[in-house]
C-alpha cells in the first residue's frame, strides 16, 4: 500500500462537503494535493510562489529646481564708516 503522509489541514473547510478539518494535504511526486477524508474530495494545490514583496517602487525623480540664489552683496561704494 502506498501511504503518503498526509497532514491534516487546521481549519479548512472541504469545498465540496463543508466539513471542517477534514482536509488533508499530502504530496505525490512533485505534486501536492488535498483531499477530504470525509467525502473523497481531491484536488491538486497550485503552488504559486507569491511574492511577498511589493516591487512597486516608484521613482520620484527629484525636480530639484536650479534656483541659485546667488549671495548677491550690495556694496555701496559710498559707504562711509
Ligand atoms: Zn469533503
Amino acid at each position: 500500500m502506498f501511504k503518503a503522509k498526509k497532514r491534516f489541514i487546521a481549519g479548512a473547510v472541504c469545498p465540496r462537503c463543508s466539513e471542517m478539518d477534514k482536509l488533508t494535504i499530502f504530496k505525490e511526486g512533485e505534486k501536492e494535493f488535498r483531499e477530504c477524508v470525509g467525502c473523497g474530495f481531491r484536488e491538486q494545490m497550485l503552488l504559486q510562489s507569491t511574492p511577498n514583496e511589493l516591487d512597486t517602487r516608484v521613482n520620484k525623480t527629484k525636480e530639484e529646481k536650479e534656483a541659485e540664489t546667488q549671495p548677491v552683496r550690495l556694496v555701496d561704494p559710498n559707504e562711509k564708516r
